[in-house]
């Protein structure tokens, strides 16, 4: 039996090289579907100007990720760019239990070592419309240090390498566009078979629908 016949939530990992366009197209994703719970990382990463602990990320110092990491306190985690990011295990099993949809926004190892834990976590892959696009964002963005974009961009190739293991694939080139495809995966995923069994389990008794459960 599969975990997903107990689990009304979906569990979506979005992943993208750097300045692809993810944070910004999750953030108007949740302003549009508040119930998503975005689950917050943990990173040796310095704050950017802006950004706030507990809100963009839980930052901390390498002694402390690695404390954690010992302890078994993080679902996934990798080294990305020089630091390290990690996937708090707290809850995220017991809120898809519960029917809440989670989002994780990791890079691709880490998608791949909770698609193990997870096999009907749903990957969606964001992919810039070019390199030099890419490069412009970021620019754009400025809230990096030039050799840190530098290292980013000379990583993208390696990052977007992977996008075949992904359900999904979005191209970020009308931000728009982009956003209303993320949105339709996300409710597409919320008419599956199995999300809806739980979501509606009564319903299904009466018109008795029963699962398939080989
Ligand atoms: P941005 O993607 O340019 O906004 O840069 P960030 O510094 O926010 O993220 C750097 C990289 O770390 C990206 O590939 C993220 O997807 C990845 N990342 C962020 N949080 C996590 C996490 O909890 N686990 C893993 N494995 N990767 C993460
Ligand atoms: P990521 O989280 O993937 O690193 P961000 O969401 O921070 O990327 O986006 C990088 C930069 O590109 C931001 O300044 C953002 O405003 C901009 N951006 C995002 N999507 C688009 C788009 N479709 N067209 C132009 N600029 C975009
Ligand atoms: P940034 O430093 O620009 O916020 O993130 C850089 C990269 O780290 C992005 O690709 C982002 O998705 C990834 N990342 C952020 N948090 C995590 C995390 O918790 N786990 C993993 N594996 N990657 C993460």
């Amino acid at each position: 039996m599969s975990e997903q016949v107990h689990s009304s939530g979906s569990l979506f990992l979005v992943v993208a090289p750097s300045g692809a366009g993810k944070s910004s197209l999750v953030n108007a994703l949740l302003q549009q579907e508040p119930a998503i719970k975005l689950s917050i990382s943990y990173t040796t990463r310095q704050p950017r100007p802006g950004e706030q602990h507990g809100r963009e990320y839980f930052f901390t110092t390498p002694d402390d990720f690695l404390a954690r990491r010992q302890a078994n306190e993080f679902l996934e985690s990798a080294e990305v760019f020089g630091n390290y990011y990690g996937t708090s295990r707290i809850q995220i099993a017991d809120q898809i239990a519960a029917g809440t949809d989670v989002l994780l926004e990791i890079d691709w190892q880490g998608a791949q070592q909770v698609k193990k834990q997870f096999p009907h976590a749903l990957g969606i892959f964001i992919l810039p419309p070019s390199i030099a696009a890419l490069e412009e964002r970021l620019k754009k963005r400025g809230q990096d240090e030039d050799h840190v974009i530098t290292r980013r961009i000379l990583a993208a190739g390696g990052e977007i390498a992977h996008a075949s293991e992904f359900e999904y694939v979005i191209i970020n080139q009308d931000f728009t566009v982009a956003l209303a495809e993320l949105s339709a995966i996300v409710k597409a995923a919320r008419c599956r078979f199995a999300q809806q069994s739980t979501r509606n389990a009564s319903l299904f008794a009466q018109l008795g629908i029963h699962a398939n459960l080989s």
